[in-house]
């Protein structure tokens, strides 16, 4: 039955698709007026810019780069720019209109946006990225503020390419503007706590999961795919917090201790050796079956599209708290939520990240800067309020979270469309 009900692959896969799969399911709930609808199933800007770029060896190289900024009707846009050579303009669009839901959700005042540019940053050197990343800007600047649409690091872009745009930005503003961009170097006006935010947003919302099954730390066993930044943040500080840690997968191999990894000293073994395999207090495993172990915690924290409706069926986890984005694909969820199994959507369960940007913003505007302690306790007030919320509306309305979760964000930015009004 699950065979006949899989929708093409390639279709499964698409990002847009995912995104307006579970928009419109959440919208028919809602019984979303058909208006409001239409606006919010389209972006309200797409810039898509030609950037003419002189490489290191003087020739002259044309890049297309793009901004969408999905909504803005609860706030200025934001959202990463990624550079990678595979970027689509279909693929932004999907990820603008996430962080609109993701802002709604954890409720803090953004609308969505992402941007990107088509290169491969593996063959260009610091200078002609540095280039790119100015010249991207200056061409999208009008459309650039703390008050319009303010930028972050996401895949293959960090705090130096944020530097930059808030050069370039404050360049043409004549006078520095800190809070045009979030994810920059802590002495350019960024926040502690943001490189270990979306990681500590998972232990939050994962801990709060915990006490739906009466599990305790200790005797929670977790997975996590991706020990980046954030499924490394994610491992150590739920090692930290006593969960064991029974295996970590990356692209090279997995690693497996049935009695809980020591997540540091597998950390310095990477450092070491470059890879997470060979780790003498673990066993190495097949890093294709570690996703099907069985666990309590499944953490997807890698990319996208790595629970299919091929594979959904396999999963053994109680709980799956998503951490990358969109690891899920749609197809999947009636697959999970027929096992029962708890999602923890990424809109909400990787919001931390997201969150902490929101106090960044917050901290350049006030030009006063708060404590690694403050950050984190005021993280934690809006993950545990922001899943309590989504888990009680799922509970009232009999829907799973990810649809709860899409509920509220649509709620919340459908109404702030309609109290503003549209515009003439
Ligand atoms: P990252 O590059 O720091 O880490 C990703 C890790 O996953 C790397 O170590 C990589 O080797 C590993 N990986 C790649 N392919 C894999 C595979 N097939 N199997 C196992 N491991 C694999 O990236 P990140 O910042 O940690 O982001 C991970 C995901 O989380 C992405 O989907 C990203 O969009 C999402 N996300 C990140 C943040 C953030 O603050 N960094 C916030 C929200 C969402």
């Amino acid at each position: 039955m699950i065979l006949e009900a899989r929708p093409p692959m390639e279709q499964e896969l698409n990002p847009w698709i995912a995104a307006e799969t579970r928009f419109n399911a959440a919208a028919d709930l809602l019984k979303l007026d058909d208006g409001i609808r239409k606006v919010l199933s389209i972006s309200t800007r797409e810039i898509t810019v030609h950037i003419p770029v002189q490489l290191d060896d003087g020739r002259i190289e044309v890049f297309t780069g793009y901004r969408v900024q999905h909504s803005l009707a609860r706030g200025p846009g934001k959202g990463g720019i990624r550079f990678a050579p595979d970027v689509t303009l279909d693929e932004v669009r999907a990820l603008a209109a996430w962080m609109t839901w993701k802002c709604a959700v954890v409720n803090i005042p953004f609308g969505g946006a992402k941007g990107g540019v088509i290169c491969d940053p593996r063959v260009l050197s610091k200078f002609e990225l540095e280039r790119i990343t100015r010249r991207y800007t200056a061409e999208i600047l009008d459309f650039l503020g703390p008050e319009k649409d303010v930028p972050a690091p996401d895949m293959n872009t960090d705090a130096q390419t944020m530097a930059w745009i808030m050069d370039t930005y404050s360049m043409h503003s004549r006078h520095t503007v800190t809070a045009v961009v979030t994810g920059k170097p802590l002495s350019l006006g960024g926040s502690l706590g943001r490189p270990e935010a979306t990681g500590r947003g998972c232990l939050f919302v994962t801990q709060q999961a915990l006490k739906q099954f009466g599990l305790t730390p200790e005797n929670t066993r977790v997975v996590i795919q991706g020990f980046g930044n954030v499924g490394g943040m994610a491992a150590r500080l739920m090692a930290r917090a006593g969960f064991k840690i029974i295996s970590i997968i990356e692209w090279d191999g997995a690693v497996f201790n049935r009695q809980g990894l020591d997540i540091e000293k597998l950390m310095a073994h990477r450092r070491t050796t470059g890879s997470i395999t060979g780790f003498a207090e673990g066993e190495d495993i097949d890093r294709d079956e570690a996703m099907f172990l069985d666990c309590d915690v499944l953490v997807p924290a890698a990319k996208e599209n790595v629970i299919t409706s091929h594979n959904a069926d396999r999963i053994r986890a109680k709980i799956l708290c998503e951490g990358a984005n969109g690891p899920t694909t749609a197809a999947a969820d009636s697959i999970l939520a027929a096992k029962k199994i708890f999602v923890i959507p990424d809109i909400l369960a990787n919001a931390g990240g997201v969150t902490v940007s929101y106090f960044e913003w917050v901290q350049d505007r006030q030009g006063y800067f708060w404590s690694e302690d403050q950050v984190n306790a005021r993280l934690e007030e809006i993950m545990v309020n922001s899943f309590r919320n989504i888990v009680s509306y799922a509970e009232k309305h009999s829907t799973d979270n990810r649809t709860a979760a899409y509920m509220v964000a649509l709620d919340r930015v459908a109404s702030a469309i309609m109290l503003r009004g549209i515009y003439a």
